[in-house]
């Protein structure tokens, strides 16, 4: 068989055995037909040498790898793939430093990524700590430049070859960590991205240094969390406060990742376990404010004689409806003192005045009873002289007479003079007491919330309602929750006052806003506009649920009757609703809820209309 027969027989069998016609391929066919031994082609020889380079780095491993099996599998096409790499390397490697150098420029010079030129030669110094020996270095510091460069979005690849995926992922592992541990800062959000990447790639970057800082950075946050964070909150709780303490040593001891992970663990178990005494505490202080709530309605009930109390009670009522704040209660705390300190000095004038007006009726009593015996033995005395001088006609005894009756009448005079003063000095001091008493009960009515409570009802009056929108119309602007106002307005009201008589119509508005305030929730807020007229504050309610209020509260009304002159009366409303919007003000939602509430009188009373009902 001739050479040119074994060719043509080899590629006879390639078209055959429907290989592929590369080389190799024809090699080894060429070989089996010939029987000759397989010509070394160089392949085993540098696989050989390939073992022997050094290869210290998974890099060069992986380099090496990859060729060993491409020259064992393809030993012709590997060597030349080989070579073209080499070439292609060589290459683009006497270009790679110039435009490594020139990203890193261009980096410098960027000032739109918030570094200054302190910051950055910090984390240059530290990829060259990392990677001074590496022939990743260029990548790397390409890498770090183009982290400075992202803000503006013009990020310069390296190399056209490089893999994206790994370029994408150093890049941002690297540059979250080291700008991480130049700004010494971390933001909770950086934090949960991170730990995705952390845990991926913590096994194998942990021994890294600037791992091992950020970590460090992370240690001290979470000691100073459990520390000054926790720890404290955790008063009155003394096995959670036990078990964060543990946590706080073994944060401090935590080196490794088995320990940190550990550490997690133990984290994650009392949090929640804060967590759940959290909610209990939550529970325990509803149950607290519901139990004053009572006690407060029913002190309210049994102080109703007593109008500055009622207000005081009614006060501390609305207070712990809305939600609790530090600065309210010591409002609250501030003005009990008031009166407290007030209702001192009022009980103290009350003794003294009761000491003075009985002294004075004392005194009253014996000006009186010796008064009376003056006049008895003055009487006594006048009688005698009569007689005396019905019997004598001796002029000498006559003015003698005279002058004795004169004297007499004359020191009676005086007793009489003294008596009046005295009395009328008491007198003055009761008044002034008196006076005092009514200027310290005046005084009671201003601390207390009174002045801005209906009397006859003891809801909020207009001053207090004004008071109230301002405080809603705030919230809605700062927390944007629906808030819905009703204005209602009791039907023939009149008429009723014109047949029962206006004490009956005084009670029949008493047991209106009894009605309305045991029916609205406690943070519903009721006013008396004016005569027979409420608007309530509806926070937090969408119109309808307004609507479904207000009808609810008609319900009651029918259910709860009233009696008037031994009379069962019914007493109805029409109501209006309105939707506080962003642009409205006090003045604008009573106006909407006011036309809403006069359509509902025109469609024929006792009924609820809002202002989306209202016809264009
Ligand atoms: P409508 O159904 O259209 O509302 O008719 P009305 O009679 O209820 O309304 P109107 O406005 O004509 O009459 C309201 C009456 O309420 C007039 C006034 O005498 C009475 N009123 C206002 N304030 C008080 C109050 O404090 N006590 C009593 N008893 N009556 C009051
Ligand atoms: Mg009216
Ligand atoms: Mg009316």
């Amino acid at each position: 068989m001739t050479a040119s027969d074994i060719a043509r027989e080899t590629i006879k069998q390639m078209a055959i055995r429907r290989v592929e016609p590369t080389p190799d391929h024809y090699m080894e066919i060429y070989h089996e037909i010939s029987g000759l031994p397989a010509q070394d082609s160089g392949a085993s020889t540098i696989r050989k040498t390939l073992k022997q380079l050094p290869h210290d780095t998974s890099t060069k491993l992986n380099w090496i790898n990859r060729w060993d099996k491409k020259l064992k599998d393809q030993p012709q096409q590997g060597l030349v793939e080989l070579l073209s790499d080499a070439m292609e390397q060589s290459a683009t490697h006497s270009e790679l430093w110039p435009k490594t150098i020139r990203i890193l420029l261009q980096g410098w010079d960027e000032r739109r990524s918030g570094l200054d030129s302190q910051k950055k030669r910090a984390l240059m110094e530290r990829v060259l700590i990392n990677f001074g020996q590496d022939p990743l270095l260029p990548e790397k510091l390409v890498s770090m430049a183009n982290q400075w460069l992202s803000t503006a979005s013009n990020t310069v690849e390296l190399r056209d070859d490089v893999d994206m995926a790994s370029t994408i992922e150093t890049s941002t592992t690297e540059a979250t960590m080291t700008t991480l541990i130049a700004n010494q800062a971390i933001d909770p959000l950086q934090l949960s991205s991170m730990q995705g990447d952390a845990e991926a790639g913590l096994s194998q970057h942990i021994a890294q240094p600037h791992v091992q800082q950020a970590l460090s950075v992370l240690q001290t946050i979470l000691k100073q969390t459990l520390h000054l964070g926790l720890i404290p909150r955790l008063h009155g709780y003394p096995t959670l406060q036990k078990e964060a303490n543990t946590l706080l040593a073994g944060a401090e001891r935590s080196k490794k990742l088995k320990e940190w992970e550990a550490l997690a663990k133990d984290l994650k178990a009392l949090l929640l376990k804060v967590e759940m005494i959290g909610a209990n505490e939550d529970d325990v202080r509803a149950d607290v404010i519901d139990l004053l709530h009572l006690l407060l309605s029913n002190v309210g009930e049994l102080v109703t004689e007593d109008a500055w109390l009622s207000g005081q009670v009614y006060a501390v009522q609305t207070m712990i409806s809305g939600p609790l704040d530090r600065q309210k209660l010591k409002a609250a705390e501030k003005s009990l003192k008031e009166v407290i300190y007030k209702q001192g000095l009022l009980k103290h004038s009350l003794n003294e005045a009761k000491h003075s007006f009985k002294s004075m009726v004392g005194t009253f009593i014996d000006r009186l009873k010796y008064m009376g015996e003056a006049s008895d033995q003055y009487g006594n005395n006048i009688e005698t002289y009569a007689q005396q001088l019905a019997e004598t006609d001796d002029l000498m005894k006559i003015n003698q007479l005279v002058e004795q009756l004169m004297r007499e009448t004359s020191s009676m005079q005086a007793d009489i003079v003294r008596s009046r003063d005295a009395l009328l000095a008491e007198q003055a001091q009761a008044q002034l007491t008196q006076q005092r008493i009514d200027s310290l009960q005046e005084e009671l009515m201003q601390v207390s919330e009174l002045v801005r409570v209906d009397q006859l009802t003891g809801v909020l009056n207009r001053r207090g309602m004004d008071e109230a929108f301002a405080a809603e119309i705030a919230r809605f602007h700062r927390q944007g929750e629906p808030l819905s106002v009703a204005l209602l307005d009791i039907d023939n009201f009149k008429l009723l006052n014109d047949h029962h008589g206006h004490v009956v119509g005084d009670d029949a508005l008493k047991h209106l806003t009894a009605v309305v305030r045991r029916t609205v929730r406690p943070t519903d807020i009721v006013t008396r506009l004016g005569g027979e007229e409420f608007v309530i504050l509806l926070p937090n309610t969408p119109l309808q649920a307004a609507v479904s209020l207000m009808t609810r509260l008609q319900r009651e009304l029918t259910k709860a009757y009233f009696l008037g002159n031994n009379e069962k009366l019914l007493i109805t409303f029409s109501a209006g609703v309105a939707l506080f919007k962003e642009a409205d003000d006090m003045t604008t939602i009573l106006q909407r809820a006011d036309r809403a509430m006069y359509h509902a009188k025109k469609l024929g009373k006792n009924r609820v209309v809002t202002e989306t009902d209202l016809p264009l």
